[in-house]
């Protein structure tokens, strides 16, 4: 049932006190995929990363890492796997060479050589000499990175990797992760910001209440997502709602609250079509973009957990309005009409 997958759970379960925390997860995750592991504030992303770790036990249910079990007493095995769960921690009078020295000297044999590579593949070749204590968040979240990438991992597991980080380091980061893919390993990357996991993930497990309510390939899911927007004046939104809903009787189209911009659910390959109906009609759009609604999907499937809304990252954008550059960067096509 699970050969050929890099990570297996079958009906993992774990609670804390009287508080479910997952009810029976079942993952599938292939080798040689960054797979996205997607879900709400208090989903059960955090605690899956903890039981695969071994840092805490499921109550019931199996773990299967590398196509072997995982359980207690198998924490040696995590030189196989790389992770970075939570807060990395560091000697903070260390430099982060001396840092990944030391985790080195502690774990699997790992050349000099090795470590420079981690360094500047991370971004902190110049910084390597400092003490930690005077590193950023985004800083340590790097030193964090490569030291989950100390032994070469087959599988690497990472909690939130884009915490902390600048858009370049994302950017980076986000490279980095895709090459390893690309050479074989698996990476296996929790988060909760739909449109960083859209860009990095070949495979995506959306997790809601502790439970698995979607996984597959992100172009499968995202099959019948389509979204496009347009940007009109914001005394014609009215008007270019009724021409866009007649447009696909059926489909309701949503008006963001600033910014005249109005979006609907359909394929992108009919943003002409969109855009000549509407200017056939006087309205003239001054924007528009094409992409897929994973957050539509996201909150379809996840019930919209209104506890997401507090953290202001996806959810921000789609009611905020804000520019063509600012929304679903390199999710889409957009450009002006
Ligand atoms: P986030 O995106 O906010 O980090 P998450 O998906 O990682 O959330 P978890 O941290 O795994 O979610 O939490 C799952 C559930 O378990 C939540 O209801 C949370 O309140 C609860 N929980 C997590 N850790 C503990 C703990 N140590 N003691 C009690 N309850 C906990």
């Amino acid at each position: 049932m699970t050969d050929g997958l890099a990570l297996a759970t079958r009906g993992l379960q774990k609670r804390y006190g009287a508080r479910p925390a997952l009810v029976g997860l079942d993952l599938s995750v292939p080798t040689g995929v960054v797979y996205g592991f997607l879900g709400p504030n208090g989903a059960g992303k955090t605690t899956t990363m903890r039981l695969l770790t071994g840092l805490i036990h499921p109550d019931a249910g199996t773990i299967e890492l590398l196509g072997r079990p995982f359980g207690r007493g198998d924490r040696h095995r995590l030189f196989e796997v790389g992770a970075l769960i939570e807060q990395p921690s560091f000697y903070p009078y260390l430099s982060a060479r001396e840092n990944l020295r030391s985790l080195a000297a502690a774990g699997a044999r790992t050349s000099r050589s090795r470590i420079e590579e981690l360094l500047e593949m991370v971004g902190l070749r110049d910084r390597a000499r400092d003490k930690v204590q005077t590193y950023s968040l985004g800083m340590k979240q790097r030193l964090g990175i490569a030291a989950a990438l100390l032994s070469d991992p087959r599988l690497l597991l990472l909690d939130e990797p884009s915490n902390g980080l600048d858009p370049a380091g994302i950017v980076a980061m986000r490279e980095t992760l895709k090459g390893l893919a690309a050479s074989g390993k698996t990476v296996f990357v929790s988060s909760h910001i739909l449109g960083e996991v859209q860009q990095l993930a070949d495979v995506l497990g959306i997790i809601a209440a502790g439970r698995l309510v979607r996984e597959g390939p992100i172009e499968h899911l995202l099959e019948g997502e389509g979204l496009i927007r347009v940007r009109v004046a914001p005394a014609e939104v009215v008007a270019a709602r009724a021409i866009l809903d007649a447009i696909v009787p059926g489909t309701t189209s949503k008006a963001e609250a600033e910014g005249g911009w109005v979006s609907i659910s359909i394929p992108p390959d009919r943003a002409a079509e969109v855009n000549r109906t509407l200017a056939s009609a006087g309205i003239y759009a001054s924007g528009l973009e094409t992409g897929n609604d994973l957050e539509s999907l996201f909150l379809e499937l996840t019930g919209g957990d209104d506890t997401a809304n507090h953290e202001g990252t996806f959810f921000g954008a789609a009611g905020s309005g804000t520019t063509a550059a600012g929304r679903d960067a390199g999710s889409g096509t957009g450009g002006d009409a």
